[in-house]
């Protein structure tokens, strides 16, 4: 039997092209609805690499709250040339950006972020807060580690599930201090083809329905009541 390149027994993967564009939506932690959304283009679609890049100047979607209402997703501008490094089954992202008329490497960004699904038209995730910042010196620094200890702290994040989101940052931070993986990569160096436009939003970003995350059950918890 003859199996197509990317089909096992169980799943069929469609990968996307080189150059398309996307929607990397993040999944809401309370009620799994669309939240903030990114247009993208794929630049590598692979068995063990997703990787998207979001230009500055790309409109995508922001929460935004006006006093004395709910939150709600508008209009906004990215402002810093993104390349997002995404690892199937991983809890992590790790962001290239650059920035300036002379494009200039700023900084490995490293986002604790749910494993990423696949939809119609892009990928589902959402952010759990943690962040590492990486120097192109390869220092490294925690970002919002307070943030992400207040969740834990209120109940949001049950216990288990925090203590995952922590091994899974100390894994990448391990890879930052031996200097290996993306940290070792040519991809600070990575340019965009030239011919490739400012993405936006593809038909449909907030009407495919999401693919919630299978653990989200284990890992959150609605607010505790005070
Ligand atoms: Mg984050």
């Amino acid at each position: 039997m003859r199996l197509g390149p990317r089909e096992t027994h169980h799943v069929r993967v469609h990968p996307f092209s080189p150059g398309q564009v996307v929607a990397l939506r993040y999944i809401t932690r309370a009620d799994a609805t669309v939240g903030m959304t990114w247009p993208a283009r794929v630049v590598e679609d692979s068995d063990d690499l997703l990787a998207l890049w979001i230009p500055a100047g790309a409109e995508y979607r922001a929460w935004h709250t006006p006093p004395g209402e709910p939150r709600r997703l508008v209009p906004a501008t990215w402002r810093r040339e993104t390349l997002r490094l995404m690892f199937p089954g991983r809890a992590h992202s790790i962001w290239c950006t650059w920035e300036g008329p002379e494009r200039t490497f700023r900084l490995f960004y490293v986002n604790l972020e749910e494993p990423f699904r696949r939809t119609p038209i892009g990928f589902d995730t959402n952010d759990h807060t943690l962040d590492v910042i990486a120097w192109p010196n390869l220092r490294w620094e925690w970002k919002d580690l307070e943030d992400f200890e207040a969740l834990v702290r209120s109940g949001v994040f049950t216990p288990p599930f925090a203590a995952a989101v922590r091994a899974e940052a100390e894994s990448v931070i391990a890879d930052i201090e031996a200097r290996r993986g993306v940290f070792a990569s040519a991809w600070p160096a990575w340019r965009p083809p030239p011919h490739w436009t400012i993405p936006a939003l593809p038909a449909g970003w907030n009407e495919v329905p999401p693919v919630p995350w299978e653990r989200r059950d284990w890992a959150y918890r609605p607010a505790a009541a005070h």
